[in-house]
């Protein structure tokens, strides 16, 4: 098997291998670098297995680079990394994992070439290179993984079942690989999945979380979605996206399965960005429409205020998916929240204020929010989708008009709270919002023009509605 490496992959395997030699100590390249080097896939991580100490063969190859690079290792663990530029390398000894039923932790012993290969998970990822000198280059492949490679198939070496029940996590790892490669899982794979589905509560939710972040950055991503759904692991692990499920009929009225309806907004966005969060406002934008739905006679189903209903449920599944609750939380917030708000936009007359709010409530997110809306247009109608999207590109334009004419993107009212306070001898209250409030609105709406002149008019007034009169500076 001829795989190709960069000249400095090939510079930094030779000296593995002359370490290794001089240490005595049998070396290999294994998992994930083989299979993407087969594949063609970019690759900048590679596990060494020895067949003695990773540590000790870890040095032996740092010793032999100038400027000598740093080796981190794990004592517990038994492993060590060096980063050679973008090339990062882990050793380790090869080991024979042994679980018990009683215990999650599997008994770990030093074993061969063969007890670690056995030990992995899919034979795609059980491959190996030789870097020794008596057959350096050769690849040691017991279960077929390239056939599968080949065959684009995911499935076990060793009898799923067990394997999934040693480490339930292989399961999520499987259906990320199917999204990430394009891959196929073998069926006795998958009914072994289906079978073990329940076993994923044992699974810490960061793990989870890892995999589900790489289905999301996989270039097809409904692929996993759906494989999570088939497999019956996505109702253990996010059953609000379980309940997009289903379209419901009465009186020969029906809506769309909003499960399906989703997955097709997240792949449509993909193209577009590779923004992780953009991807979880996609796949996020109708969480809120199970709650809300409701049959009315001779209208159909609505979904009234699915967006604030969603974007009310979005802080509670990051945590509860262990997504940092942080800024990225607020913007897939606000982007659930606003979704509806530019596809209104091409149904009614524009006018400059509407277009003025939706700029200042989208602020720097504008054009994250225009990619969600565009996704968001799935229709089975060919000549609808295009109407929409031909309105929708004239609502952009009028976007750029009114943003270049009022820049009211990251934009602030000319007169703040603190002036309000200052101008009436107010301290912080409810009438200073009020006025404060007024103002934006006033100017948002084209009442009055966007200038410190005209806002500061407009403050004595609204303050002359509420009782305060100016107190004299
Ligand atoms: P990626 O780098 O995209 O996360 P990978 O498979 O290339 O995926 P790792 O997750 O670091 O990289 O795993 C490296 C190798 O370790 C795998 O190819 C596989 O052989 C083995 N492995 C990792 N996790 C498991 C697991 N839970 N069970 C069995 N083998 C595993």
């Amino acid at each position: 098997m001829q795989i190709v490496c960069s000249d400095k992959e090939a510079e930094i395997f030779r000296h593995i291998s002359a370490a290794a030699q001089s240490l005595q100590m049998p070396a290999y390249l294994i998992g994930g670098f083989v299979r993407d080097k087969i594949i063609g896939r970019p690759t900048k991580d590679a596990d060494i297995v020895c067949l003695g100490d990773g540590i000790e063969l870890a040095h032996a190859v740092a010793n032999r680079f100038s400027p000598k690079p740093t080796v981190a290792f794990f004592k517990n663990f038994g492993t060590a990394q060096i980063k050679l530029d973008e090339f990062e390398i882990e050793f380790v000894g090869a080991r024979k994992e042994s679980y018990r039923s009683d215990s999650r932790k599997p008994e770990v012993e030093p074993g061969t070439l063969e007890d670690d290969q056995n030990r992995r998970d899919f034979t795609i990822n059980a491959l190996a290179i030789s870097l020794n000198e008596a057959d350096y280059g050769v690849l040691v492949d017991p279960f077929n993984g390239v056939v599968d490679i080949d065959k684009k198939t995911i499935q076990t070496p060793l009898e799923p079942d067990r394997t999934f029940s040693d480490d339930p996590l292989r399961m999520m790892r499987a259906i990320r690989f199917a999204s990430q490669l394009g891959f196929a899982i073998a069926p006795e794979t998958f009914e072994s999945i289906k079978r073990s589905a329940h076993r994923i509560k044992i699974i810490s939710q960061e793990r989870i979380t890892d995999e589900l972040n790489k289905i999301m950055l996989s270039p097809v991503p409904s692929v996993g979605w759906d494989l999570l759904d088939k497999s019956g692991l996505l109702k253990f692990i996010f059953p609000q996206m379980c309940d997009l499920h289903g379209a419901e009929y009465i009186d020969g009225k029906g809506h769309k399965d909003n499960f399906y309806h989703t997955l097709q907004v997240l792949d449509n966005i993909v193209p577009h960005t590779n923004d992780l969060w953009l991807r979880w406002a996609a796949l996020l934008h109708d969480i809120g429409k199970p709650a809300t739905k409701r049959f009315e006679e001779g209208h159909g189903w609505t979904f009234h205020g699915h967006e604030v209903v969603g974007g009310r449920m979005v802080p509670k599944i990051f945590a509860r998916l262990k997504l940092p609750l942080n800024d990225k939380m607020k913007f897939v917030q606000k982007l659930v929240e606003l979704h509806l708000r530019p596809i209104s936009l091409t149904k009614e007359n524009i006018t400059d204020s509407a277009i003025r709010r939706l700029l200042f409530d989208a602020g720097e997110d504008i054009e994250a929010l225009m990619l969600l809306c565009s996704a968001d247009i799935t229709s089975k109608n060919k000549q609808k989708v295009k109407r929409y999207l031909q309105n929708f590109e004239l609502v952009k334009q009028r976007l750029l008009e009114v943003e270049e004419s009022d820049r009211i993107r990251n934009w602030q009212p000319p007169v703040t709270g603190e002036m309000i306070m200052e101008t009436f001898g107010l301290s912080p209250s409810r009438n200073v919002g009020l006025i404060k409030d007024a103002i934006r609105e006033a100017i948002l709406d084209g009442i009055i023009p966007n200038t410190f002149e005209a806002a500061h008019e407009f403050m004595l007034q609204k303050g002359a509605t509420l009782n305060l009169v100016p107190v004299k500076h």
